[in-house]
């Protein structure tokens, strides 16, 4: 049967302590032991169905993780309290002094900043490249070269990354490739496509409702171990724990996902169009004129759509600003930073969560100051929300009035 991420989800079955249709939420720290040698063991190496400490492993998160497991179609995971602690745990734990990183120059303006100014202090070299250029990242290639880093669906600009193609330079080079999904749940699978770490901001699409910040980290077996290991691990020793709480509200929700994804994409797709007859410069992965429209196609998988993100271009930073002000008026959205909200959120990418990222770099990258990013919401008449879209783009001057 062909791999399908959201009945991966569904076909799992937790029971509660008490027949709970919902798993128990472990709401503990610490944990008994009715062996004192017992105790000794779980320090060494991990015991199944045995807990030491919440920091290390808790029952709650074990679940969330299951479930993202099979979402990524990788062996194992573990979930964080963030995405960036899902992200540089991660890095941190797959380099060290003397390793490179190649990472793609368009990534999520925290990655970057990480790379560019933390990195570096753990004496780790990073090379941003060009993602969609398969040439200049395999140049970019040196004995020292640990990982390639990029996202599916980059922020903000919505480059797709050719995750087959990188995989097998990164196969032939014995590198690991660390993809970041977060744009694309269910959509993209990158483990299919030979990524070796699938890191999630589970704050975005995968919780939905925009109340917490949560990241996972989906891998091999090998690989989770090392993370949560006591003496070397970077989640066990870095500390970004999920709280049980937090992470049984996100299992709920992450099991309305893909209705969800559907729903983003189809307004996502149907405001790029309409938008794209008015004039307006829009990008979006699901338009021909994508530059990686074709490329997207190969590696998505069935029924979830292109996702809920698009950009479009209104040519000045006042403009975008104007436009966003009165969109938020006629309750189209918020104009707010982040994503994968049952509403529409807005927000001008230069000025904001790309803001890190030195202005000429921003221009190589045609980061200009005139984009904003919206990440679609769930709207159920989306004709209507494109109408008031429409009148905001007249009010603003950026459509001439007489259009309709
Ligand atoms: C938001 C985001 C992150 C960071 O996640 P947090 O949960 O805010 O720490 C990383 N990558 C991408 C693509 C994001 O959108």
């Amino acid at each position: 049967m062909k791999f399908n991420p959201a009945q991966n989800i569904q076909n799992l079955q937790f029971f509660g302590e008490f027949g709970g249709v919902n798993p128990s939420i472990e709401d503990s720290s610490t944990y008994t032991f009715l062996k004192a040698e017992k105790m000794e063991e779980v320090f060494e190496k991990e015991i199944e169905g045995c807990y030491l400490y919440s920091r290390h492993w808790n029952p709650t998160n074990r679940y969330l993780s299951e479930a993202m497991a099979k979402m990524e179609n990788t062996e194992a995971a573990t979930v964080t309290a963030s995405g960036m602690a899902a992200i540089t745990c991660t890095l941190l734990q797959l380099c060290g002094a003397g390793d490179e990183i190649i990472a793609s120059r368009m990534v999520y303006g925290g990655t970057y900043t990480f790379l560019k100014n933390v990195a570096p202090r753990f004496g780790i070299r990073v090379k941003f490249v060009d993602i969609t250029r398969l040439d200049k990242i395999e140049k970019a290639i040196t004995a020292h070269t640990k990982v390639i880093y990029c996202e599916s669906v980059s922020n903000p600009l919505l480059e797709v990354s050719d995750i087959r193609g990188i995989s097998s330079i990164a196969k032939k080079h014995h590198i690991k490739l660390v993809v970041d999904n977060t744009f694309t749940p269910m959509i993209i699978s990158p483990a299919n496509l030979g990524a070796d770490v699938v890191v999630h901001s589970l704050t975005k699409y995968i919780n939905g409702t925009s109340d917490t910040v949560a990241g996972a980290i989906c891998a091999s077996h090998e690989f989770i171990h090392q993370l949560s290991d006591v003496h070397h691990g970077m989640t066990m020793l870095l500390g970004p724990v999920m709280d049980s709480m937090r992470s049984a509200s996100v299992l709920k929700n992450l099991h309305s996902l893909h209705i969800r994804m559907k729903q983003h994409s189809r307004n996502a797709s149907l405001l790029a169009e309409r938008l794209t007859g008015l004039g307006i410069d829009v990008r979006y992965p699901g338009l021909n004129k994508h530059p990686q429209h074709e490329l997207m196609k190969q590696m998505m998988n069935d029924g979830f759509g292109f996702g809920g993100m698009l950009v479009i271009n209104v040519g000045t930073k006042k403009k975008a600003y104007t436009l966003m002000e009165k969109m938020q008026r006629a309750n189209i959205g918020y104009l707010a930073v982040s994503l994968g909200f049952y509403k529409t959120l807005f927000s001008s990418p230069g000025s904001s969560t790309s803001s890190e990222i030195p202005e000429e770099e921003r221009e190589l990258m045609g980061l200009s100051d005139g984009l904003i990013r919206v990440s679609v919401g769930l709207d159920e008449q989306i004709d209507s929300t494109f109408y008031r879209w429409t009148k905001c783009l007249k009010e603003s001057g950026i459509l001439e009035a007489e259009l309709t």
